[in-house]
């Protein structure tokens, strides 16, 4: 996959997110304060205005500038995360001018290690990285293969994980301080992920 479709892989996870904002609020009315809907749809929207019409040199540079967009655009805690994972998981594909499923294993590795210093969270928390992490480790498994298959199975993974979410008691951010009372719900960040990554898969699959 080369730069431009990078891009117009990542506009439609983008858009994805948009057309999933009731979703995304109710989740995170359940266990938070029910900003999360709307926050991602602001920063898909300014990342959808970042991108389109730009000229990127990489992969690496499209995923940098989606990060950046969701980071100052954002706000919340999931601002600063969801940026982390796309800024920091770019920077693994320095160098390379198309994007691989061995590629996206290293974007994933590379994103979930700086979203689990930042923040904090661990897998079993009932956060985003309950998503992240079994995608990552989907991904590093098939990086032989080619990427929309690889993709396929790490959409998969994501949703694994935001469904595993439901049974987890939460520890960080808001939901901590519900205890038993959020178990059946899925972690908001989690439903996110994997929106995101079965966009990606969708793109890649067409
Ligand atoms: P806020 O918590 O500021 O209202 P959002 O509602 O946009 O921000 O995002 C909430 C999501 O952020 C949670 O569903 C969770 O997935 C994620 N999150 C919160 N804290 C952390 C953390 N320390 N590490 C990873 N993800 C986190
Ligand atoms: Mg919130």
């Amino acid at each position: 996959m080369d730069k431009d479709q990078v891009k117009a892989m990542l506009l439609l996870a983008a858009q994805r997110i948009i057309d999933n904002e009731p979703l995304l609020t109710d989740a995170d009315r359940a266990l938070g304060d029910g900003d999360h809907g709307l926050g991602m749809k602001r920063g898909m929207e300014a990342v959808i205005e970042k991108l389109s019409g730009a000229e990127f040199d990489s992969p690496e540079k499209v995923f940098g500038a989606m990060g950046m967009a969701m980071m100052s655009s954002m706000g919340g805690a999931s601002g600063a995360l969801f940026g982390t994972v796309f800024r920091s998981g770019g920077k693994a594909l320095a160098g390379k001018e198309t994007l691989d499923a061995a590629g996206f294993a290293d974007f994933m590795a590379a994103g979930l290690e700086a979203v689990m210093a930042r923040g904090g969270a661990k897998p079993g928390d009932k956060t985003m990285i309950d998503a992240i992490h079994p995608a990552a480790v989907k991904a590093r498994e098939l990086a032989c293969e080619p990427l929309p298959i690889a993709l396929a199975a790490v959409a998969d993974a994501a949703e694994a994980g935001r469904d595993a979410s439901k049974d987890m008691l939460p520890t960080m951010g808001r939901a901590r301080t519900l205890g038993e009372q959020a178990l059946g719900h899925p972690d908001a960040g989690a439903c996110s992920v994997a929106l995101i990554l079965r966009a990606m898969a969708d793109y890649a699959a067409r």
